[in-house]
């Protein structure tokens, strides 16, 4: 199943993703149009929706799709979790999993121009993954009963804040206004054929920059629900970004940023893409 968002309402996406319904008014308001409400109901969601697969489907516009969960309230995202980024960034590959947050005010859809504040500004495809029904101290083994789906992301990145002595500024530099792409909708786990293998990958200007599987993060989906969670507990609607494999602008010789007019495009399988242009500051 696809969930996606118009206007920020939860619609389930179908029919070769040509058609929608919206799922309050399909429920008749026994489910919510808020998709961290409908997260938060996500069993009974999910037990509707297996009865009500004849809806009166409405002809979809991919380009209206707003980021899947919009107001995420915790936002989540990891560095250094591919071992190919980790050497290139010359990084040790580290012995837990290095979490930062991204905040939720950067979450933005999937067709969204991302602002660049400097001309140090970079991509990161990165596999998403959208908490369902969430929970404190979930084992790994219960990991993908607990998430709600997949969904693409970038975690674009100022590298000159990221950078800044003494100690490494991970969130703010992540968290620029737009500089969290995702959509264009959510995949449920049992929606693709292997959700711990997937192929991701992340073109600029028609250039392939980045090309690997989600199978060679350092610590597989389970593992980051089962580690994060044994902290933080896990809300519904949150968001983890993954991180991301090499290929990366600063780290390529000689380094490349993006720059306004650049298209990045960020592919997963079995998920879809998304397609965000870069601009300039709005001068006023
Ligand atoms: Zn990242």
């Amino acid at each position: 199943m696809r969930l996606g968002t118009l206007d920020r309402r939860a619609v389930v996406i179908d029919q070769g993703n040509r058609y929608y319904y919206d799922v309050e008014v399909a429920s008749e308001g026994k489910l919510s149009a808020n998709p961290v409400t409908l997260l938060e109901q996500w069993d009974k969601f999910l037990d509707w929706a297996a009865f009500h697969d004849t809806q009166p489907w409405t002809e979809l516009d991919v380009t209206c799709l707003g980021p899947p969960v919009p107001t995420p309230r915790q936002v989540f995202a990891l560095a250094v979790n591919y071992a190919d980024h980790a050497a290139e960034a010359q990084r040790e590959v580290p012995e837990h999993p290095y979490v930062f947050t991204k905040f939720a005010s950067c979450i933005v859809g999937p067709w969204s121009d991302v602002v660049l504040p400097s001309n140090r500004c970079d991509w990161e495809v990165e596999l998403v993954v959208v908490i369902g029904t969430g929970g404190h101290k979930i084992a790994a083994a219960d990991a993908w009963t607990r998430v709600a789906g997949l969904t693409v992301g970038q975690d674009i990145s100022e590298r000159r804040v990221q950078f800044r002595k003494p100690i490494p500024h991970l969130s703010l530099s992540k968290s620029f206004p737009t500089f969290g792409p995702t959509g264009p909708w959510l995949v449920t786990p049992d929606s693709v054929a292997n959700p711990d293998d997937l192929a991701l990958c992340c073109t600029v200007d028609g250039e392939e920059m980045q090309s690997s599987r989600t199978s060679d993060m350092v610590f597989s989906v389970p593992a980051l629900v089962e580690s994060i969670s044994a902290m933080t507990p896990l809300l519904p609607g949150d968001l983890i970004f993954t991180g991301t494999p090499s290929g990366t602008g600063s780290t390529r010789d000689p380094r490349r940023y993006l720059e306004p007019g650049d298209v990045i495009v960020s592919e997963i399988e079995g998920i879809g893409a998304i397609r965000n242009t870069c601009v300039e500051p709005a001068t006023n």
